[in-house]
């Protein structure tokens, strides 16, 4: 929590699971690094198509049970079956895990276009049903201050947004963005659509020259002159991009919460020393 400006802030982060299984330790140093800043929640990703599923588990009741943090599992749709999806809700009630977010996912490069278009459930919110069937899961859901890249306008991907919290998402994190207007007028749009649960800002610290490349292109999010002109001036300078990439964080989230943001969820994504460094400097 972070506590200033006399408002309470949700303060939370994101790791991802390891591709090899002898990087799990890494990962749980990681954890136990993360666990001096005391976030409100760590979430953990999942694989594309449910790749890697069974770490995705594994780190967050390491998360919940070990670091006592509490945990949000990263779920997708895509790929998923009936079966699966109620063997992987069994999962995370016994390992204590009762956060999910709940999301569509994209096409894995294993899956056809053909089978993409034929999948079973279509939506993030088609698998909402299932879950809240089962229950006693906190639903979080993912949407999109430029929009989500295959919807037609913005108009119709609230539309939706709206669909998706009706159907029982408590809380909201968004994709990263790094120009804050974008993000205050998609707040204010959805609150005149009628969307009132919290909000987390989605924030991404660029800290090394071709971060950017990837995952913008994954993404969509635009990105400011300010922070291309930066990358260019650092592009042979791996410290000073660090640095510069943390204090444009730090300035996105000062602005954040003065205008009183439900939450900031940090894409630092595995890395702790970045995750220390900026909540020290905005709390
Ligand atoms: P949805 O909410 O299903 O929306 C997808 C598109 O369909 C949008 O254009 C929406 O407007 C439209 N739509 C929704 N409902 C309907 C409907 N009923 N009829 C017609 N159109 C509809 N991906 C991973 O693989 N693993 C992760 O761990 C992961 N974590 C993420 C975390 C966050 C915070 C975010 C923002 C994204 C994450 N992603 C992850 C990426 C995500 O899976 C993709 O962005 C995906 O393309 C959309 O997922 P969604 O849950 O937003 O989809």
């Amino acid at each position: 929590m972070i506590k200033k400006f006399f408002k309470e802030i949700e303060f939370s982060c994101e790791v991802f699971p390891p591709k090899r299984d002898e990087e799990m330790y890494d990962i749980f140093r990681t954890l136990d690094e993360i666990k001096a800043v005391d976030p409100d929640f760590v979430s953990v990703t999942y694989g594309a198509g449910g790749s890697n599923s069974k770490k995705t588990a594994t780190i967050a009741a390491y998360i919940q049970n070990i670091s006592d943090i509490p945990s949000l599992a990263h779920m997708t749709a895509v790929g998923m079956t009936e079966e699966k999806l109620s063997e992987m809700l069994a999962e995370l009630k016994k390992k204590s895990v009762d956060r999910i977010l709940v999301l569509r996912g994209d096409r894995p490069r294993s899956m056809s276009e053909e089978e993409f278009s034929n999948r079973h459930y279509k939506y993030a919110s088609s698998i909402i049903p299932a879950i809240k069937e089962v229950g006693g899961f906190r639903l979080y859901g993912a949407c999109y201050p430029e929009k989500h890249p295959e919807s037609k306008n913005v108009e119709e991907d609230l539309m939706y947004l709206k669909q998706k919290v009706d159907m029982g998402i408590d809380e909201l994190i968004t994709q990263m963005f790094f120009d804050n207007e974008k993000f205050y007028r998609f707040m204010d749009e959805a609150y005149k659509v009628g969307i009132t649960v919290p909000i987390h800002a989605g924030i991404m610290p660029i800290t090394k020259v071709n971060q950017l490349g990837t995952s913008v292109s994954l993404s969509g999010s635009s990105v400011p002159t300010k922070l291309s002109n930066m990358i260019a001036k650092y592009s042979e300078d791996p410290v000073g991009m660090k640095k510069a990439g943390i204090e444009y964080a730090v300035h996105q989230i000062e602005d954040l919460m003065k205008r009183g943001v439900s939450g900031i969820h940090l894409y630092s994504m595995n890395k702790a020393d970045v995750t220390k460094e900026i909540y020290e400097a905005v709390k």
